[in-house]
Order: C-alpha cells, then sequence, then structure tokens
C-alpha cells in the first residue's frame, strides 16, 4: 500500500521543500492518533532517500527519472520495499515507552555514514513516549544534528512534547479525512463495499485507524459487539471482566471512540456518559492507571 490517502497540503509542501533543497532538520507531525502521520512520515522518508529524487543537493543534481514520489524502484526504494533500508530508522509505537538506550541506538544509527549516499531518516511514532531522560538525550540531537539527516517524530497533540523539543522542529498539522474518501480508499484497498462504509464510519476520517481496522476486521467486530454489551444490561461481574479484557489490549482509546460514536446517536440522553468517557480519554494520556479508570467508567454508566 504505497499511495497516501489525503494529505496533499502536507505531501504538496514536503516534496516542495525537497526539491528546493530547504530541508529542516526535524519534523514534528502532529494530529489526531492514526491519521495517517507516520503514513506521511514513511513516503517522506522514502521520497528523501531515492536514489531518484532531485533536489537542490549538488549530489543529487544530475540525477535524472524524477517525476513525484519516489520512484519504487532504485536500491533504495527496494530495500525499502523490504524493509531493511539501513538509511532508515524506525521507531514505531509499540505502545510502550521509549527509553533512554533506544535514543542512544538511534543517535549511533544516525552517527554512521548513508549507505546509499543520501540522507539518513529517523521516524519516531508518538515521541511523548520517550521518557523524560530519553527526551532530554534526544535533545541534543535536535540541537546538534548530524549533517543530512532529517528527523520525524509524531505526537497526537504538540502540548504532549516540551518546548524545548518543539521549538527545534518544524511544525506540520494533520486533519482527517472526509468519510466518503476513507471508504472509497478502503474499496481501492481490497475492501468489500459494506466493509469499507462500516469502517469508514467507526474511523471517523482517520486513515491509519481504517487500515488497522481493515487488517484486523475481526477485532473490530469484537469492539462493536462488546460496546454492544455494555450498553445493553451487563451484570457487574461482566463488566469487571470486560474492563480488564479492554485494558490488557492496546487499543483503549479506539474502544472508547467507538462506544461514543453509538453514544452520539442519542446525544440528549446520553450527554452525560459521553462527557465520562471524554474524561477517561483525556487522562488516559497521563499514565494513569487504565483498568481502574474502566472499571470506575463501566460501574458508573
Ligand atoms: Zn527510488
Amino acid at each position: 500500500m504505497n499511495e497516501v490517502l489525503g494529505h496533499k497540503v502536507q505531501l504538496a509542501y514536503l516534496e516542495g521543500s525537497v526539491k528546493a533543497g530547504d530541508l529542516h532538520h526535524s519534523y514534528l507531525f502532529f494530529g489526531k492518533p492514526n491519521i495517517g502521520k507516520s503514513m506521511v512520515g514513511f513516503w517522506f522518508a522514502r521520497l528523501l532517500l531515492c536514489e531518484q529524487t532531485v533536489t537542490s543537493d549538488k549530489r543529487h543534481e544530475t540525477r535524472k527519472g524524477y517525476e513525484t514520489g519516489p520512484c519504487g524502484k532504485c536500491h533504495s526504494c527496494e530495500a525499502f520495499g523490504l524493509g531493511q533500508n539501513p538509511d532508515f530508522i524506525h521507531i514505531k509505537d509499540n505502545g510502550e515507552v521509549i527509553s533512554i538506550e533506544e535514543i542512544r541506538e538511534v543517535r549511533e544509527a544516525l552517527s554512521l555514514s548513508p549507505r546509499f549516499g543520501g540522507y539518513k531518516v529517523c521516524l519516531i511514532e508518538n515521541f511523548n513516549r520517550a521518557t523524560r531522560e530519553a527526551q532530554n538525550a534526544f535533545l541534543k540531537t535536535l540541537e546538534e544534528p548530524e549533517v543530512k539527516t532529517v528527523i520525524v517524530l509524531t505526537v497526537s497533540d504538540k502540548a504532549l512534547v516540551s518546548d524545548t523539543i518543539s521549538s527545534r522542529c518544524r511544525l506540520l498539522g494533520f486533519g482527517v479525512a472526509a468519510n466518503a474518501q476513507v471508504e472509497v480508499y478502503l474499496a481501492e484497498n481490497g475492501a468489500s463495499k459494506e466493509t469499507a462504509r462500516e469502517i469508514a464510519y467507526f474511523s471517523c476520517g482517520r486513515v491509519g485507524l481504517a487500515l488497522k481496522l481493515l487488517e484486523q476486521k475481526e477485532s473490530l467486530e469484537e469492539k462493536i459487539a462488546l460496546v454492544g454489551e455494555i450498553t445493553g444490561s451487563l451484570s457487574l461481574q461482566k463488566r469487571f471482566f470486560a474492563a480488564s479484557k479492554i485494558s490488557a489490549g492496546e487499543d483503549v482509546e479506539e474502544f472508547l471512540d467507538i462506544w461514543l460514536l453509538e453514544l452520539r446517536q442519542d446525544f440528549k440522553k446520553n450527554k452525560k456518559i459521553i462527557q465520562k468517557i471524554l474524561a477517561v480519554k483525556e487522562n488516559l494520556r497521563t499514565n494513569a492507571n487504565k483498568k481502574l479508570m474502566l472499571e470506575n467508567l463501566l460501574l458508573s454508566v
């Protein structure tokens, strides 16, 4: 899946910066979770590392064949296709904190010369997962960047990283896509009409989430069923069980979003519980006890 849905302005901006050689050493992509920030970051990395990309950088000027986007055929693009481009350092969001050791490894990897002669690019998803020590250690990288290094950090909210970090980055905001757009996109990527419509509805314009739900269609159905049970009549014991089951997963926020969608169909009647869920969502960001919060929430509805 090489195409990126939406975010035309951001893509054009990044492509323009590459062509004009007007690159900053670090970028902070911000916007709601799962709307495609990492997809754009990944595309940007492929473009920067593509051997066919012409930038105003002298070393690339003689290269031909550039039309738009990464070529998909050169050594670098091929290595990307295999998930093994040595010039690309990718810290995916695995739900865990980013330790100072990990940041040290990133710094070391960035200090090595590029294999394909261009840049080294580092993409760190949800950088707010980094511990305070890790963020401080990374500050050095942002303050004294290696030449030919481009760093992309993503966060769901700018306020989640310190000003010292964000002030050293070029900021790029991301919004959600229209549901209809997501639906067409999913259909183009192999989903049936019905599935595409259902997933587009539940993902609320968040492309990354839509793709995740498409991959794990069963887990979406499970969540919808669970929401159905909770909004129906669930015994106290079952509610505790549901709370521990949900909090054990990585996607508590996704579950709450699905629940919110259901409740919003009758906003007047459900106003109170909607407010409670929104408060829990807000608290999830500070490392509060997920299970306890969910138990309290499920017992109060
Ligand atoms: Zn290429």
